[in-house]
């Protein structure tokens, strides 16, 4: 949206992804407000396909569709670091359960972004390692059982009109605050660098 907001006239511009609707990991309101703002800014979105190839002047989507177009720009394609004695998935991730326990084996966990879960967020990450914490906690010294890892997104869309909040309740009319420290939404991290002094974590000035 912020390229489509500088394109000259006659330009325009397209999204191809596999996704149902845009963004909707985020869930429905969010999804909802996405596919609103796309459509304001003249993006259109083509759903459930894949980019194959860029051939003819054309992009070519994975169910036969060319997309005749100037010019094609990929996202990069995540994968993981392999570590040694450690399952991963066909990506490189670690393959966990929703208590951040690694498959088969019973005294490991993960959380965050080496995991097989999807999304890559800072504040998802936090949110794994509370439950991996409560999970270690339980199984170490019968502290009460660990609530499963129920992912909640926040997300803040910067678009050429100011940022959108597409966090829990998006859709709603709670004002976003922009704030750096809050863009890690975790439940100690947040209030954490909050309260920080840049200098004594180390950051330059
Ligand atoms: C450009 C960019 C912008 C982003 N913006 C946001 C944002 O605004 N909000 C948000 O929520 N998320 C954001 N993210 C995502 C967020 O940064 C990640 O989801 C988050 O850092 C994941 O945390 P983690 O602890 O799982 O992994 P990491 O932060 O990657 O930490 C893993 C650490 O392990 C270290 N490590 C790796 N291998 C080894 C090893 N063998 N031995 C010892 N140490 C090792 C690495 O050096 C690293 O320090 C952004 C990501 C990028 C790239």
């Amino acid at each position: 949206m912020l390229i489509a907001a500088e394109l000259d006239s006659g330009a325009s511009m397209t999204i191809v992804t596999p996704e149902k609707a845009p963004l909707e990991l985020f869930g429905k309101a969010a999804s909802e407000k996405v596919a609103a703002l796309l459509r304001d800014h003249n993006v259109e979105t083509v759903l459930e396909t894949a980019p194959a190839e860029y051939r003819d002047s054309a992009l070519v989507t994975t169910d036969g569709r060319r997309i005749e177009t100037d010019l094609a720009v990929t996202v990069p394609t995540l994968t993981g670091h392999l570590i040694p004695g450690l399952p991963y998935d066909e990506q490189g991730f670690i393959p966990v359960d929703d208590f951040g326990q690694i498959d088969q084996h019973s005294r490991e966990f993960a959380a965050g972004d080496v995991t097989s879960f999807p999304v890559k967020f800072g504040g998802l990450a936090t949110e794994q390692a509370d439950v991996v914490a409560a999970a270690i906690a339980a199984a170490a010294w019968a502290a009460p059982a660990p609530e499963p890892f129920k992912p909640v997104y926040h997300g803040t869309l910067l678009t050429a009109d100011g940022p959108v909040d597409l966090g829990p309740g998006a859709g709603g009319s709670e004002p976003y605050a922009w704030d750096p420290a809050e863009k890690v939404q975790g439940k100690y991290l947040t209030p954490f660098l909050k309260a920080a002094d840049p200098a004594a974590l180390g950051a330059e000035e």
